[in-house]
C-alpha cells in the first residue's frame, strides 16, 4: 500500500531550503541613493542603488529593487537625490594643527616652521591643546566626507582618543624629531613613549598606531633607521614627509652624496609599509625605488601649491603603478582646512598644468586616489576603499539637490569638479551613523568652536610674550 502523502513533510524536507533562499535576510541598516558609485574593480556605477550592512561590514551593494526585495533592516535611510561614495581617505594631515589656523601664511616652509610653527607648538602645545584641536578637526573631517585620515603629530595617544570619541578611523603617528618638543626632549625618549602607545592601540578597531619621524632634515641617521625598527617590530606603518622641497633634496646631495629618496633607502626607512608624504622633488630613478619598495605617496596638492613647494610628478607615479593617495596637509599655513574634495579637485587640474596636457588625471582617477588609492596607500585595499561585500562599512551620502549640483551628465565629473566637502549629508564609518543631515552624532560641535575660539587667545598672547632670555 502507498503511504499517504505527508505534505507537511514534503514542505520541511524539500521546499523550506527554497523558501529560505527568497526569504529576506537581517541588515542592520540600508542605504540607497539617486547612485551608488563603487570604486570596485569594475567601478561600477549603480543608479538606484542600495548598500545593506550588518554590524561593521557591507553585506550588498545592488539596485534598491533588488536589496530591497533581498534584505530587510530596521534603518533605512532612502535619498533619491545623492549618491553614495566610499568614505574618503585622507592620506596625510596634522590634526591638532586646526588651532593654529591662519596663525601665519605666505611664508616659506622653512620661515613658517622656524619662526612661528615650532615657537608657537613649544608654547602652547599640552595634551588638552592636542585632544581640543584633534576633536575640532574630527568634526570639520567628517563633516566633509573624510572617514579615515593619517596623522602625524605630538600626544598622539590624545589624538587616538579624539578619533574613537568621534567615531572615525585613523592611522595615527607621534612624530619623533631631532630636537626638544612639547612630548619629549630626545628622539630616544619619544621612542620609548610610542613603543607603549603602539601596545595600546595594536589591536583597536578605528586606530592604527605608527611611527612618524618627521623628515630626513630634523632626524639623525640613527633615529630615523630605530623608527623602521620599532615600526616593524610591530608591523605598524611608518609615516614621514619626503622630498618635500628643492632644498631638502640640494642638502641631502651635498650632505650624503645622494637624493633623499636614494638616502632613505639606503637607510632602510622603506624596508616595510611606509607612507611618503609630498615626494614632490623626485626624478624616475627615485620613483623607481618608491614603486620597488611599495611606499605609498600622499599627496598633497594645497599644500604643494601654498608652500610652492613645487608639483609631485603624479600623472608619472600612477602610470608607473606606484601608490597615491591624498592629503590636506597641515590647517595652520599649508592649506588651511580638510577639504578631501578640494583636494582631488585640485590634484586632477595641478597635473593638467604641470603637463600642459588636461587629459591627464581625469575625474575617475582623481577620486581614485581619495578612495582606493588611498586604502593602498595605508595598506588597507583589503578591507577599505570602495563600497563591496565584506568591506567595512565607511560611507558617504552627497546631496546632489544644491545648484552646483545640477545639471548632470557624469557623476565622476560632478564630485570632482562641481561638488564640496559641504555637500557631504550623512556619514557612516565601522556600521554606525556619525554624520545625519550634515550634523555630528558624535561630537559636541557648539563646544569644540567655543573652545577653539578660547585657544585663539591663548595662542595669540603666546606669540606676543617675549621669550625667556637664556644666558
Ligand atoms: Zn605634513
Amino acid at each position: 500500500m502507498f503511504r499517504s502523502f505527508d505534505k507537511s513533510a514534503f514542505i520541511c524536507v524539500y521546499l523550506w531550503p527554497i523558501l529560505l533562499c527568497h526569504a529576506a535576510q537581517p541588515a542592520d541598516q540600508i542605504w540607497s541613493a539617486r547612485y551608488v558609485v563603487t570604486m570596485d574593480a569594475e567601478h561600477r556605477v549603480i543608479e538606484n542603488g542600495a548598500v545593506a550592512v550588518r554590524g561593521s561590514h557591507i553585506v550588498a551593494v545592488d539596485t534598491r529593487a533588488n536589496i530591497n526585495s533581498r534584505y530587510t533592516a530596521p534603518n533605512h535611510l532612502d535619498r533619491t537625490e545623492a549618491v553614495l561614495i566610499p568614505g574618503l581617505i585622507d592620506t596625510h594631515t596634522h590634526a591638532a594643527m586646526s588651532l593654529f589656523r591662519g596663525i601665519a601664511d605666505d611664508l616659506t616652509l622653512q620661515d613658517w616652521l622656524e619662526h612661528y610653527i615650532f615657537p608657537a607648538e613649544a608654547r602652547n602645545v599640552t595634551p588638552d591643546f592636542v585632544l581640543w584641536g584633534t576633536r575640532l578637526a574630527c568634526l570639520e573631517m567628517m563633516l566633509s566626507g573624510t572617514t579615515t585620515f593619517t596623522d602625524m603629530y605630538y600626544f598622539e595617544d590624545r589624538v587616538a582618543e579624539a578619533t574613537k570619541e568621534a567615531g572615525m578611523r585613523g592611522v595615527l603617528g607621534e612624530t619623533i624629531i631631532g630636537f626638544p618638543v612639547p612630548d619629549a626632549k630626545t628622539p630616544k625618549d619619544s621612542l620609548a613613549w610610542t613603543e607603549g602607545y603602539i601596545q595600546r592601540y595594536r589591536n583597536d578597531p578605528l586606530v592604527t598606531p605608527a611611527v612618524a619621524p618627521h623628515a630626513l632634515y630634523t632626524n639623525s641617521a640613527e633615529t630615523l633607521k630605530a623608527c623602521r625598527a620599532l615600526a616593524n617590530k610591530y608591523s605598524v606603518p611608518l609615516v614621514i614627509h619626503v622630498a618635500e622641497t628643492r632644498k631638502e633634496n640640494d642638502d641631502c646631495l651635498k650632505q650624503n652624496g645622494v637624493r633623499a629618496v636614494p638616502w632613505l633607502n639606503s637607510l632602510g626607512v622603506f624596508n616595510g609599509r611606509t607612507v611618503a608624504a609630498h615626494c614632490v622633488w623626485v626624478d624616475r630613478a627615485d620613483m623607481g625605488i618608491l614603486l620597488k619598495s611599495n611606499v605609498g605617496v600622499a599627496h598633497c596638492p594645497s599644500s604643494n601649491m601654498k608652500l610652492a613647494s613645487g608639483i609631485a610628478p603624479i600623472a608619472q607615479m600612477l602610470a608607473m603603478g606606484i601608490h597615491v593617495g591624498l592629503g590636506p596637509d597641515g590647517p595652520a599655513g599649508s592649506n588651511n582646512d580638510f577639504d578631501m574634495m578640494e583636494e582631488m579637485n585640485l590634484a586632477a587640474d595641478l597635473q593638467k598644468v604641470a603637463t600642459g596636457d588636461p587629459r591627464v588625471v581625469p575625474a575617475e582617477q582623481a577620486l581614485e586616489m581619495a578612495t582606493m588609492g588611498g586604502a593602498r596607500v595605508i595598506g588597507r585595499e583589503h578591507d577599505l576603499g570602495s563600497l563591496e561585500a565584506g568591506k567595512l562599512a565607511d560611507m558617504v551620502m552627497i546631496r546632489l539637490d544644491r545648484p552646483h549640483a545640477v545639471p548632470l551628465y557624469n557623476i565622476y565629473s560632478q564630485l570632482v569638479y562641481a561638488l564640496k566637502g559641504s555637500d557631504a549629508r550623512d556619514v557612516m564609518v565601522n556600521g554606525r551613523v556619525i554624520v545625519s543631515d550634515s550634523r555630528s552624532l558624535t561630537l559636541d560641535s557648539g563646544v569644540i568652536i567655543t573652545k577653539a575660539r578660547e585657544y585663539r587667545s591663548r595662542v595669540e598672547q603666546s606669540l606676543h610674550t617675549p621669550k625667556a632670555v637664556s644666558h
